[in-house]
């Protein structure tokens, strides 16, 4: 990793502005949030995790789904939530997603052209960061939720008020 200061918020609107060139049949909500998320992070691999829960937004998702992304910050994290609002995972496969090379319908998923290997990577990612990736699934609603920590564990804390 190459830790930068880096907003976070700049950088899902990034994502989010190569989404809607990508995806231009997918309307791509970002909610009204912080101006700004300041974090030490290495931008390169968080945008990567950001584009793979989109691009699974989209391509795993009927054409038009509507997609929404939301970043906040609070209790010593930073939290972006990727919501889509396609047919959902189901409970069995909702941990194994995680996993290399799974895919819930192989025969579908290959005419996609996926591997399976974008959320294990998200998540190895995302973990070598001190952070989450988890998921929620119902029919009509999957939420992928990124946590990162808003300051490295080993960073100096010295007397004053803390800042959020
Ligand atoms: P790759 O990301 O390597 O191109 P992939 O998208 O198939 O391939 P993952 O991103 O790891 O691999 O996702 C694993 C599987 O989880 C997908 O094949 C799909 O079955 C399921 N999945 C992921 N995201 C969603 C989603 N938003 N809605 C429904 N299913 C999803
Ligand atoms: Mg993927």
């Amino acid at each position: 990793l190459r830790p930068a200061d880096t907003d976070l918020v700049t950088l899902v609107q990034d994502a989010a502005d190569a989404f809607r060139a990508a995806h231009p049949d997918r309307p791509l909500t970002l909610t009204d949030g912080p101006a700004s998320v300041a974090l030490r992070v290495d931008p390169h691999r968080v945008r990567q995790v950001l584009d793979n829960l989109l691009t699974n937004a989209a391509v795993h998702t009927p054409a038009g789904t509507p997609v929404c992304v939301t970043v906040s910050a609070g209790s010593g994290r930073a939290r972006v939530e990727v919501t889509d609002a396609g047919p959902g995972i189901p409970p069995a496969d909702r941990e194994r997603v995680f996993d290399r090379f799974y895919r819930v319908d192989k025969a579908r998923s290959r005419d996609r052209g996926g591997s399976g290997l974008g959320l294990a990577v998200a998540r190895s990612l995302v973990r070598a960061h001190g952070g989450t990736v988890e998921v929620t699934s119902e029919p009509g609603r999957t939420v992928f939720t990124v946590s990162l920590p808003l300051r490295a564990a080993a960073a100096p804390v010295s007397g004053g008020p803390e800042r959020s």
